[in-house]
């Protein structure tokens, strides 16, 4: 594929008196961009960020300040896209002289209709289309005001050498987009195309390239990330590739989301086990407790299958910590189903858990479904879901008081005087250091010198003894 131009060769093609939006340009410096849903989109948004830094960009703070407003948009449920429709609303008469784009799930989902809701948006372009942003822009700028990216039919994963990474200890690392399932609830396939995997070299080269520069932590992320099947020869599966990234130099920390029951093999546990950097929790979505409801959603397991797959985890070696996501409401799920999912709630005892009523969704095979549930008693049944797992993650994390936690650390609280601090099982740990009491004002910390009492300890790590216990997260000091 031909480089992208850059800002320099484009401005060849600017015309200064460039008119889009129906006014003089000036040309566009500046952007805001504003990143809404999953870890996925904030790490595309990390992805489009560099792309427009090094094409001549500067990034601002504030919409008002801009001269392209990007929205990195999520579509899985109706409330989220009707965000982006506010956001945009909010400058339909005061956006003059400001160029608008929607990027992301919305934007593949509405494509061009999104034009005639919000006429003043000049780009529209879903997350398979990103690698062409530069062409896009150069489009902008020489005044097209109908530019959108919205092909699906694209092999590659968008893999950029220009990623703004918003973490200077955590970095994400996509190694699988898109989704090959159809789960009858879900927008995923229609938003973000057939899965594409990364080759496993240009994965460990990027998680390698991580550990030289520094970062302790990394997050391999997939809407199904265990599906991953490097697409070279080496022809590797997920828990090969796992191995791999828990092996490389500097980084002592992997985490991984979101795990596909179906997909997901005795090997991953394994590995957990044998690699320490692999950390010992895995979000491991169930949706519903009803093997009659997994099979309308079209979920590809039974709860028994779902069961098999937590006794692995409860089995191994290390004390592995699973989370969940269940949807309540879905079109006919009986009493009878829902109680199934609150009794699977007390027999896994999940230490955390994402719950949602269900969302009908356009193009999804779940719409035309009979009995659809009302929203009261979908509201009825995700308080008594979250109310069970409070309860659940008050034992549960109580059981940890008097333990003794590896901790890194990722900020301070000023309110509480404590640093904030995340466990292996992905449980937040806040704890004062009798040394180490608060940052200094820009106090960075480097290597291990931790001279003089303002240090900051962010990307650290500490043994921690956890004195307290709440359903959302620990408190603790240091073990010195
Ligand atoms: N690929 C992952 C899997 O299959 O488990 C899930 C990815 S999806 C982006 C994240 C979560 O959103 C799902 O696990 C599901 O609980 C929720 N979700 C997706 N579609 C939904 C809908 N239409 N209504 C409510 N929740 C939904
Ligand atoms: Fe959506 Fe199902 Fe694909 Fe997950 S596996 S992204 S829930 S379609």
């Amino acid at each position: 594929m031909d480089s992208p131009p850059t800002r320099a060769a484009r401005n060849r093609y600017t015309v200064p008196s460039t008119r889009y939006n129906g006014i003089e340009s000036r040309g566009m410096q500046t952007f805001y961009i504003e990143t809404f849903g999953c870890q996925m989109n904030a790490h595309d948004s990390e992805k489009v960020i560099g792309t427009l830094l090094s094409q001549g960009y500067q990034q601002v703070a504030k919409p008002d300040q801009a001269d392209l407003v990007l929205y990195n948009t999520c579509s899985i449920r109706d409330k989220a896209e009707q965000k982006v429709f506010h956001r945009l609303d909010e400058f339909k008469r005061d956006g003059k002289g400001k160029v608008f784009g929607v990027l992301g799930c919305v934007a593949q989902q509405e494509g061009e209709r999104i034009f005639e809701r919000a006429p003043h948006v000049s780009l529209v372009a879903g997350s398979a289309s990103y690698a062409k942003l530069p062409e896009m822009l150069v489009q902008l700028e020489t005044g097209n005001r109908r530019v959108t990216g919205l092909s699906l039919d694209n092999d590659q994963a968008f893999d950029t050498p220009f990623t703004k990474r918003d973490n200077p200890h955590r970095a994400y690392i996509t190694i699988i987009e898109g989704c090959d399932k159809s789960c009858a609830y879900c927008v995923v396939p229609f938003t973000r195309g057939p899965e594409r995997s990364r080759t496993s070299e240009s994965v460990l080269n990027e998680a390698r390239e991580l550990g030289r520069m520094g970062y302790i932590e990394i997050q391999l992320l997939g809407q199904n990330v265990n599906s991953y099947r490097d697409p070279s020869p080496a022809g590797w599966d997920f828990a090969r590739l796992l191995r791999a990234v828990g092996e490389v130099d500097g980084i002592r920390r992997v985490r991984f989301t979101t795990s596909h029951p179906r997909d997901f093999v005795k090997d991953i546990v394994d590995a957990i086990d044998d690699h320490p950097a692999l950390c010992n929790h895995v979000h491991l979505p169930v949706q519903s407790g009803s093997s009659n409801v997994l099979a309308r959603m079209q979920r590809l397991y039974t709860r028994e299958e779902y069961m098999r797959r937590i006794e692995w985890m409860k089995n191994a070696r290390r004390d592995i910590s699973i989370t969940t996501d269940i949807i309540v409401g879905f079109p006919g799920e009986t009493e009878a189903d829902f109680e199934q999912t609150l009794a699977l709630l007390d027999e896994v005892q999940y230490d955390s858990l994402f719950s949602f009523k269900y969302s009908r969704r356009p193009n999804t095979a779940a719409l035309s479904l009979v009995d659809q549930i009302s929203e009261d008693e979908k509201g009825r049944r995700l308080a008594i879901v979250q109310e069970k797992q409070r309860a659940i993650q008050i034992r549960r994390n109580s059981d940890l008081v008097g333990k003794i936690e590896e901790t890194f650390v990722e900020g301070y609280n000023q309110a509480t005087g404590q640093w904030i601090g995340r466990t292996s099982q992905n449980r937040t740990l806040n704890f004062v250091h009798p040394q180490f009491a608060a940052p200094r004002e820009g106090a960075t910390l480097s290597g291990t010198n931790l001279a003089g009492s303002g240090a900051n300890l962010a990307g650290t790590s500490w043994s921690v003894r956890v004195t307290r216990a709440g359903p959302n997260s620990l408190a603790g000091e240091v073990v010195i």
